[in-house]
């Protein structure tokens, strides 16, 4: 199956409130231009450096989104271009990407990154942390950072009941804090599901998967 192929094969399951990230990670510009040939224009990728380098070489009316762990040294390389920050897990990376943003002259949209998996390797927040945040003096002054929904990975697991449970519970947190009187946030995006799991992400409330090898192929890491 081509790239094309695959695209409107999945795209095909998708309800409408829910939008693909194509995940390019590792995969050749050539494989992104069969993408966007196709009418992909939301790409996602976890290095910066490998990000610039596309986002240089290809039209500028994709949307490119950081789906990876981010170093905070790293962040003024994407602030003039990213479209949406999905791994964030600090209050301190969220107060780079706001000094960034200003440098910029843009406000930056973020998710913040919730540890749902029971491995501890996932990065993220867990609900404690997360509603800390929301309550911090500081937070509210942010203006070049807008935090406009959550993102969540699920276990590695072939148990599908695990993967539901974990994802019911990140969609849990999301409404709780979307109803939240002393939260001020309405938060839209609900980032969760990748090709192994993306059906079960949607079933349980998620409204942008992550998908990669459904679309590209196997990636090889050498
Ligand atoms: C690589 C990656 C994906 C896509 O994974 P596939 O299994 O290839 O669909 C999704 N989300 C994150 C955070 C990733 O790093």
């Amino acid at each position: 199956m081509s790239i094309k192929d695959n695209l409107s094969t999945i795209k095909a399951t998708l309800p409408t409130h829910v939008t693909l990230v194509a995940v390019s990670k590792t995969k050749p510009v050539s494989d992104l231009e069969e993408a966007y040939n196709a009418g992909q224009r939301v790409f996602g990728e976890n290095k910066i450096q490998e990000m610039t380098d596309k986002w240089e070489q290809l039209p500028k009316d994709i949307e490119w989104h950081m789906i990876g762990h981010v170093q905070r040294n790293k962040v003024k390389y994407m602030a003039p271009y990213v479209s949406l920050i999905h791994g964030v897990d600090s209050f301190k990376l969220l107060k780079e990407i706001d000094k960034q943003g200003a440098k910029c002259d843009r406000v930056i949209k973020c998710l913040l990154q919730v540890h749902i998996a029971e491995e501890d390797t996932k990065f993220g927040f867990d609900e404690n942390e997360l509603l800390s945040i929301f309550n911090l003096e500081e937070f509210a002054l942010l203006k070049n950072v807008e935090v406009v929904g959550l993102m969540g990975m699920a276990t590695f697991t072939e148990d599908e009941n695990q993967i539901a449970r974990e994802f019911k519970g990140l969609k849990g947190l999301f409404d709780k804090i979307n109803a939240s009187t002393t939260i001020n946030l309405n938060m839209e995006i609900l980032s969760m599901g990748m090709s192994g799991d993306y059906k079960i992400a949607i079933e349980n409330g998620s409204t942008m998967v992550r998908i990669g090898s459904s679309i590209f192929g196997a990636r090889n890491y050498q």
